[in-house]
């Protein structure tokens, strides 16, 4: 098959690459219906984190099932399946507890821009849909496998219900993603941090009340104008960057949750801040399998459209111009089809 690698900052090669195998007898073999370029793939692509060899990409992805291990009960071939971006077996004491992304075997999935994809943990991992989806909710069902995921954890773990006020820091496909979860729970205001016009667009179709396109101690500012000067009760940090940490947390009033979602990069956080912002602090990479069958659910029955996101379709050889069109923030997400 042909898959996407990483050769170093900005330098993607989509070339041959060995079939995928059942190594384990509780993996299953995918062809996938579509893939995407992550934000955090950027870091890496960036140069900001540091490769040591060529490395394989991806790790969002839906598809229909070629071939399962003999261990394999519940996924079946020929089935549409949706997976995260963490295998997991979702039996373990973590899984259960909802935090599937930290499962004792959790693997990280790193082949996912190609066309076919080895799944560990099959059962866990993966959640079928009854039939095979019409066409165009393929990029609503693949957004589930991640962004949309992630953007849900980021206004459940904030705390996000009905009446409250919640501010999205971060305007990126995870951000944008955020405002329709925090929409979903029953925000009464929410506030989108954000200064592309485009993107401004988009938070607002998906349940934005408020957008505030200052940074810093001017978009703190902002934010406690919004909130009779207290603070919101809901942040959710959806970058990753000292800037954006300190942002949410400054923005919280106290009592609130701050939720953080992007994997950081440099961020360190002072003790004395901290303790006296006398906040609720829930982050992590996303425990998206947890969410995942009601997700679905709700993309199947049309009641959210998560796939707007994707503002870019290429096929999948062309996975390097959606790199290079995200990193120049030409586009907010690249969809690639196999
Ligand atoms: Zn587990």
């Amino acid at each position: 098959m042909q898959g996407t690698m990483l050769y170093g900052p900005r330098d993607i090669r989509f070339e041959h690459r060995p079939d995928p195998t059942i190594t384990k007898p509780t993996d299953a073999i995918l062809r996938l219906s579509a893939t995407c370029v992550c934000g955090s793939d950027l870091w890496p692509y960036r140069g900001i984190a540091q490769l040591k060899q060529p490395t394989p990409m991806g790790h969002e992805y839906c598809g229909i099932v070629e071939e399962v291990g003999k261990e394999v009960r519940n996924i079946k071939s020929g089935q549409f399946v949706v997976g995260s971006f963490a295998a997991s077996d979702n039996t373990c004491v973590i899984c259960k507890d909802g935090y599937q992304s930290s499962c004792v075997q959790r693997e990280f999935m790193s082949t996912a821009q190609a066309s076919l994809l080895r799944v560990p943990l099959a059962d866990g991992t993966l959640v079928a849909t009854r039939d095979l989806p019409p066409k165009e909710l393929i990029p609503s069902l693949l957004a589930a496998s991640d962004v949309l995921g992630t953007g849900w954890f980021a206004a459940d773990a904030a705390n996000v219900k009905p009446g409250t006020t919640a501010v999205v820091v971060g305007d990126g496909a995870v951000g944008l993603l955020a405002v329709l979860s925090a929409k979903q729970m029953g925000a009464e205001r929410i506030i989108a941090m954000s200064r592309h016009e485009a993107r401004q667009k988009l938070a607002r179709e998906f349940g934005a009340t408020d957008i505030v396109s200052e940074r810093g101690d001017e978009g703190i500012a902002r934010i406690k104008d919004l909130t009779n000067g207290i603070g919101a009760d809901s942040v959710c940090e959806c970058v990753g960057a000292q800037e954006s940490m300190m942002q949410a947390i400054r923005s919280t009033r106290p009592g609130g949750y701050v939720s953080y979602v992007g994997v950081p990069h440099g961020v360190e956080l002072d003790g004395e801040q901290l303790f006296y912002a006398e906040i609720h602090l829930h982050g992590g990479p996303a425990p998206v399998r947890r969410y995942l069958p009601d997700l679905i659910n709700l993309v199947l029955t049309e009641k959210i459209n998560p796939g707007k996101v994707f503002d870019l379709t290429l096929p999948l050889d062309q996975v390097a111009e959606g790199y290079r069109a995200m990193d120049e923030r030409r586009a907010i997400k690249a969809l690639l089809r196999p």
